[in-house]
């Protein structure tokens, strides 16, 4: 979470009553999506008493759930104790099998933040519970951080982006909730941390190597994490692997479909006559047409008809084809009318196509479009002359293609 932070808090050493020591399974009370079939059906122990100490054993594990809030529901209670049954085990059996085997949560109306891990002991804030009843996952982010052990030497914003890349692979709710890591932005880099660390991580298991996490989590588990990791685990250095990742940040299911065609988009520069207010790289900017991930879109209030849209290619070369992806949501901002022009030295321009009234069938839609041509050219360029009627216009993605 955001405003996680380790805390210097004083492990509760309190006598637990051990109340129930058979063993317990947890329900899910959320409605489904469960995970792991493997939690059986049978009702938590002691769902009346609201406050004081409950304990849950499964597998192994144990859980003291420590609450001193009167109002805190106890279905919540019990969505904390399922999920934890159902990550720790997993995220201990990737990350750290020596792991404690002895775990608290301490719902606390004394805290704060949103939820907070240290000593084997995660504290939630029962008003952010109450208000974000969903957010399950805040659990399988807080455990992770039992799970990693660290000694604390290591880079924060790695600790952090190792706890959501967990979330993100072992989360159990994510989606009922629309959580998800943070795309490749231009003005949060890797020490942002979290989500967007996190989003870094996925992608250079996606694209350099498969272990990376786990040889991260080794390192900063035995405290001999150095910037060399990088170089040792991939041959380029972290600000290398950085820049890489801005020229292609999608992530495999981001990644607008091509089929068999070559994807001549990679590592170009975009550039367009009517620009976000907020300027390129901001957040809806023209950044995102070209960054090879469909759930980012590029969004124009007030469009102009006639926008031009244009692509340096890293190197000229002979598209033939091109694909183009629809936003999100309204679908009456789609362009509907557009020309494709190219050019070698982005004075002169040759036409190359051109769609008078086409559509888009569903939402981050992909339509693909072929045209002839066998000259290379570098600069391409997309004239949106009208919309489906909407006086906004936006498009997720545009990429120029060799077939
Ligand atoms: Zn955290």
């Amino acid at each position: 979470m955001k405003n996680c932070r380790i805390l210097n808090i004083i492990f509760f050493t309190a006598f637990i009553i051990m109340s129930c020591k058979k063993s317990v399974a947890v329900v899910d009370n959320s409605g489904g999506n469960k995970k792991d079939s493997t939690v059986a059906d049978t009702p938590p122990i002691d769902t009346t008493s609201v406050t004081g100490i409950h304990t849950y054993i499964q597998g192994g594990d144990t859980l003291i759930f420590l609450n001193n809030d009167p109002d805190f529901d106890t279905s919540m209670r019990t969505k904390y104790v399922n999920v934890f049954f159902i990550v720790y085990p997993e995220e201990a059996a990737r990350f750290n099998p020596g792991t404690i085997k002895k775990v608290t949560f301490s719902v606390d109306t004394a805290y704060h933040d949103i939820a907070g891990t240290a000593n084997g002991k995660v504290t939630f804030n029962p008003e952010y519970c109450r208000n974000n009843p969903n957010d399950v996952d805040v659990v399988t982010h807080e455990v992770m951080h039992i799970v990693q052990a660290y000694s604390g030497d290591g880079p924060g914003w790695l600790t952090e982006g190792i706890a959501d890349y967990a979330r993100y692979t072992y989360g159990v709710h994510n989606a009922d909730i629309g959580w998800t890591v943070q795309p490749y932005s231009l003005t949060k880099d890797y020490t942002a941390g979290y989500g967007e660390a996190a989003h870094f991580l996925l992608w250079l298991e996606q694209n350099k190597n498969k272990q990376i996490v786990d040889i991260l989590n080794n390192a900063m588990y035995h405290s001999i994490y150095a910037p060399s990791v990088w170089l040792t685990a991939t041959g380029e250095t972290l600000e290398e692997l950085w820049a890489d990742y801005g020229k292609n940040p999608a992530l495999t299911e981001e990644k607008t479909p091509i089929g068999d065609a070559t994807d001549l988009t990679v590592g170009s520069q975009i550039s367009v006559t009517q620009e976000n207010p907020d300027g390129y790289g901001s957040p809806e900017s023209s950044f995102e047409l070209n960054d090879n991930d469909i759930k980012s879109k590029f969004l124009l209030y007030g469009f102009q008809p006639g926008l031009s849209i244009r692509l340096k290619l890293k190197t000229p070369a002979v598209a033939n084809a091109y694909v183009m992806t629809s936003g999100n949501d309204n679908p009456d901002r789609d362009p509907s009318n557009w020309l494709i022009l190219a050019s070698k030295d982005s004075a002169n321009w040759t036409l190359l196509d051109g769609r008078p009234n086409e559509s888009f069938a569903g939402r981050n839609t992909t339509n693909k479009y072929t045209f002839t041509n066998q000259e290379s050219y570098q600069y391409y360029m997309l004239v949106i002359n009208s919309t489906a009627g909407s006086g906004d216009f936006q498009l997720s993605e545009w990429r120029i293609l060799q077939q």
